[in-house]
């Protein structure tokens, strides 16, 4: 197949990007680096099937040759970058979706979108199914994320209808793994980076607010599941191992042997108090659920983020002569 991702150079897009190549298919990676890292991509570019393309997708892009897949991943999805990238993230959901849409009914090829579990909002069910239509603030310090990944699935609905186009829609709940930015804002980095240096684990409101975690390998297996099947409406994809926030926190401290404390700061605005996929429609349709359970996804991603740091620690020493840097 020859398959375009936007957003590649991203956590799960270069993840996905991995993936395809692997298989056999012919990759064209867009990504216009806003958030994410092309040294994600880096072993790629040795492939001879992937290539890369600067690109913001606010902007058409013009594709030569048949495409049979296209994926949509482009998006800062990082609450701190909400406030920052806010006009941004609402073009890149509808704008930007809407010229991969384009490029997909002009190349007859497959469209899948990854939403995400924020079309739920702060949700008043438990665990969430694909049905529920969420409780989303409109004007909240959420909702050019959550309303652009709203806007975004009534849209591939509407091309739906009008083009006939195949569509796959992935509502994916929080993911972790390594290629996550390590100062990305998100709590699985933030907690590791935090208690590799030893220093108080910030914990927003008292962390009994609810997260389910999946392992980025299980996310990406979903997804390629998701692109071959003929399903058109959202699918959630993610893990259903729901913990509160302290617990995450107590898991991190033991698991990279942290002498680090809770420091309590007040929890964002319109944080969601659970969250957790009810993913019976990805089991039957699919045949999906992930398989890695947190510990062995958290002991990875504390690899990636101590090997991280060592490489930035050993290329400032290299620059300024000085080998005195010490991580737990
Ligand atoms: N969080 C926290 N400390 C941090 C970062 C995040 O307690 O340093 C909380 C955050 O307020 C939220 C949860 O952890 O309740 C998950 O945050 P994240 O930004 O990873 O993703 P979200 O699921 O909120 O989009």
């Amino acid at each position: 197949m020859r398959i375009i991702i936007s957003g590649a150079a991203g956590f799960i897009g270069s993840h996905l990007a991995d993936r395809f190549c692997r298989d056999g298919n012919e990759v064209i990676g867009l990504d216009n680096l806003v958030t994410a890292d092309k040294r994600n991509l880096q072993w790629l570019s040795a492939n001879h099937g992937f290539k890369f393309i600067l690109h913001d997708i606010i902007n058409p892009v013009a594709i030569s040759g048949p495409v049979d897949l296209v994926c949509n991943l482009a998006c800062p999805a990082s609450p701190v970058d909400f406030a920052p990238l806010n006009i941004e993230i609402l073009r890149v959901c509808s704008e930007g979706t809407r010229n991969m849409l384009e490029l997909a009914r002009e190349k007859n090829a497959v469209f899948l979108h990854t939403s995400t579990s924020e079309v739920y909002g702060d949700p008043k069910v438990n665990p969430q199914p694909e049905s529920y239509w969420g409780n989303v603030n409109p004007i909240g310090t959420r909702s050019m994320y959550d309303e652009g990944k709203r806007f975004a699935e009534a849209m591939i609905t509407a091309y739906r209808s009008r083009y006939s186009m195949k569509v796959r829609i992935a509502r994916i709940f929080n993911t972790f793994g390594p290629r996550m930015r390590i100062d990305d804002g998100r709590v699985v980095t933030n907690f590791i980076m935090q208690a590799l240096a030893g220093e108080p684990v910030t914990m927003h409101g008292d962390g009994s607010q609810t997260r389910s975690f999946c392992y980025v390998s299980d996310q990406v297996e979903g997804l390629v599941r998701l692109s071959r099947c003929d399903y058109d409406g959202p699918i959630n994809i993610g893990n259903c191992d729901e913990i509160p926030i302290r617990r995450l926190a107590e898991e991190v401290i033991e698991l990279t042997g942290s002498r680090s404390s809770l420091a309590f700061k007040p929890l964002p605005g319109d944080d969601p108090k659970l969250r957790r996929p009810d993913i019976t429609l990805a089991r039957k349709i699919l045949g999906w659920q992930p398989s890695v359970p947190r510990k062995e996804g958290l002991e990875k991603t504390i690899q990636y983020c101590r090997e991280t740091v060592q490489a930035i620690h050993a290329a400032r020493n290299h620059e300024t002569g000085d080998s005195a840097a010490q991580w737990t």
